[in-house]
């Protein structure tokens, strides 16, 4: 258990995994561009980082788990940024949700600086990253996904191999397309029964007894009854993954009709500001919708 781990990004899902990875006794470096939310994990033991350069400097993989494109040529960029620190051979893998095209020019970048990138985005949100039982989609060369398993299954219960760099993003494409039409239509059907009159908790107590009840559902069921959204998935991270899905499956030719109309769903979401509240406030931009 060598293997030295440099972890960037800390927020609601990174936070746990590395953790998971430091409980797995795995010596790990945290950095986070707002400090404070490093301090969990310093307590528990973990080194923390002062620059992205620093993390680079003294692991073996670094891992990223950023909002997207933007944080991470950000954390790879600038004067103390990742790529100062890396030496060639060095391994980065990313774990955050971004588009196939996205990936596929990252790992180009990154070969020109002799660094291998593995493409491993997860399925699942807050509560299997505190749990480990995220599901792992990885792209990237074969041999190198098997010698990192290890590292993986602390975070993850399962590791699927999607093929070439940028498959585990397409893969996670596919996922949150679901994700996104799924909690769309738990919301529609919920807000349709209460406007029949019937009662909020028995008509998701209906389809959550039935053959419609699922592992998503359940993790939003007290949010839909309560009317409050904490954050677990944040609105304004599904809207990002739709326009990358869109984007996605513009480049190449595929016609996305529900998810289109999720889009719309999520979009006038954030543009009323409910973008840093759960996936599941979908519901109150149905509620609101008139005919
Ligand atoms: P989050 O809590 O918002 O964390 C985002 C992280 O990115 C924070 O560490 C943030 O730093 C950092 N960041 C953002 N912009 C940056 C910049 N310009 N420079 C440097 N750092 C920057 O999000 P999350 O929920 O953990 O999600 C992380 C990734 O996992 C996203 O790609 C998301 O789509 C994906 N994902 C999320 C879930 C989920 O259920 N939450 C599930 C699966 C996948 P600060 O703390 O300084 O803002």
């Amino acid at each position: 258990m060598s293997t030295r781990i440099g972890f960037i990004g800390t927020g609601i899902m990174g936070q746990p995994m590395a953790r998971n990875i430091l409980k797995a006794g795995y010596e790990i470096i945290v950095y986070n561009r707002t400090q404070e939310k490093t301090g969990p994990l310093a307590r528990d033991g973990a080194k923390v980082g002062m620059s992205p350069m620093e993390v680079a400097e003294w692991s073996d993989v670094v891992i990223l788990m950023l909002t997207g494109p933007e944080a991470i040529d950000s954390v790879l960029g600038d004067e103390d940024g990742l790529l100062r620190g890396m030496s060639k051979g060095g391994m980065i893998i990313n774990m955050s949700t971004v588009a196939p095209a996205y990936t596929r020019s990252l790992a180009a970048k990154l070969e020109t600086n002799g660094i291998v990138l593995i493409d491993a985005p997860v399925s699942g949100s807050r509560k299997p990253a505190e749990d480990g039982t995220l599901i792992i989609l990885a792209g990237g060369p074969q041999e190198k996904i098997k010698r990192l398993e290890s590292v993986f299954l602390t975070m993850g219960k399962r590791i699927v191999y999607c093929g070439e760099v940028g498959q585990g993003s397409g893969m996670k494409m596919a996922v949150n397309l679901l994700l996104a039409i799924m909690m769309a239509g738990l919301s529609e059907a919920v807000s349709l029964g209460e406007r029949l009159g019937l009662n909020t908790e028995t008509v998701l107590e209906t389809i959550l007894s039935g053959p419609l009840g699922c592992g998503l559902f359940n993790l939003k069921v007290d949010m839909l009854k309560n009317n409050v959204f904490p954050p677990q998935f944040p609105l304004k991270h599904m809207a990002k993954d739709l326009g990358f899905i869109m984007d996605t499956a513009d480049e190449n030719g595929i016609s996305i009709q529900v998810g289109k109309a999720a889009w719309q769903l999520y979009q006038k979401g954030l543009e009323k500001g409910l973008g840093d509240q759960d996936v599941a406030v979908v519901k109150m931009m149905i509620d609101s919708i008139d005919n």
